[in-house]
């Protein structure tokens, strides 16, 4: 049976159909149906349909999930993904699929996440096994010393990072997920063995903007509790968009919430600029960014970050000790030019521990 996309491309869609596995992640309902419950959507799908994300679909009463391919494999430095706290200056072999369960219109990565939604976007599959990707991190060296599921949502390709996740913890490898955080407790419990890491996107603290997005604040909000109560490393980016986001009381907002979780979860602040469908506004400026961060640690968090901009943020790219003050590890961009932190966490100069995964 072929399921119809939406719109996109029918040719991608029926060879990435055949690209799949029977999914764990999933409830059976009556007559056939299914509830998947990968993502925050929790899609009720009937035989022959898809759910929300177009690359999951029901199959005569059994959900399949995309497994075996890539759309893009890249080795890059684990303060790309953005970690900050995780293995400082090291580097992550980074896998995406296909596909998004959400539809921002600033996407920077549209060409995989919207190619079964938009003719314009050009991905495609490339097949691969989990002990492929494992044996290439190997190849390239000690550096690499971790595995992230990105670029495209992961959380609809769960099964498909568990699978390489599984491989990659057996070799010695980290593990992690760089996700919108429209999760479900279900899909958070079921990756948490094989998942150190995880870094959300909280793109707005207003659900009317968050629903023009495709996703609904409070699950959002709700993920990153339970993320954060399963013992994951949690990191969280807001990327700053002029007019979106920006001012001053939902970034508080943002900083609250955090607060809320840890002051020690790190928050990214990070600079939108024009990409796919939104054209306007301005890029964001380092005054922004600097004002963003700036409100992050009046709210108490100790781990506030400036990115997308590199050396046009004063200091708010490095690491500062919460005790003294001290700079601990000084970056450029995705550069570590130094870490002072000692190999048990801490401040060389006051025995601060410094919340973070960092042997
Ligand atoms: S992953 Fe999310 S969008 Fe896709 S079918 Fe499952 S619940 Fe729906």
């Amino acid at each position: 049976m072929i399921r119809k996309p939406i719109t996109g491309d029918e040719a991608l869609s029926s060879v990435i159909d055949l690209l799949v596995k029977e999914a764990v992640l999933v409830e059976p309902l009556a007559d056939g149906g299914v509830r998947c419950v990968a993502c925050g959507h929790e899609c009720r799908i009937k035989p022959g349909a898809r759910g929300i994300c177009q690359v999951r679909f029901n199959n005569s009463g059994k959900l399949y999930a995309p497994w075996g391919y890539v759309s893009a494999l890249n080795c890059d430095p684990i303060e790309k993904k953005p970690f900050n706290h995780v293995l400082p200056g090291t580097d992550v072999l980074t896998f995406g699929m296909l596909g998004c369960d959400m539809h921002c219109a600033y996407c920077q990565n549209w060409n995989i996440s919207q190619v079964l939604r938009d003719s314009e976007a050009g991905g495609e599959p490339q097949q691969v096994t989990p002990q492929q990707i494992v044996a290439l991190a190997g190849q390239y060296g000690a550096r690499t010393r971790s595995v992230a599921s990105s670029y495209n949502e992961p959380l609809i390709t769960t099964e498909w990072a568990v699978d390489v996740f599984r491989q990659a913890k057996a070799a010695g490898l980290m593990c992690m997920y760089v996700s919108n955080g429209n999760a479900t407790r279900e899909a958070l419990e079921y990756i948490r063995p094989f998942t150190d890491a995880y870094k959300i996107d909280l793109k707005t603290m207003r659900d009317v903007n968050y629903r023009a997005l495709g996703a609904v604040l409070d699950r959002v909000l709700d993920s990153a509790r339970t993320a954060h109560a399963l013992g994951f490393w949690l990191e969280i980016v807001t990327l700053v968009v002029p007019g979106f986001n920006d001012s001053n009381d939902e970034l508080r907002d943002a900083a609250q919430f955090i607060k809320s979780l840890s002051p020690d979860v790190p928050w990214h602040v990070t600079a939108f600029h024009q990409d796919y469908r939104m054209r306007e506004p301005a890029n964001t400026s380092a005054r922004m960014l600097i004002r963003a961060a700036e409100i992050g640690y009046a709210e108490g968090l100790r781990y506030v970050y400036a990115g997308n901009l590199p050396g046009r943020a004063a200091a708010y790219e490095n690491t500062r000790c919460p005790g003294c003050g001290t700079t601990l590890v000084e970056r450029h961009g995705f550069r570590v030019r130094s870490n002072r932190i000692t190999s048990t966490g801490r401040c060389p100069d006051c025995q601060t521990a410094i919340a973070g995964i960092w042997m």
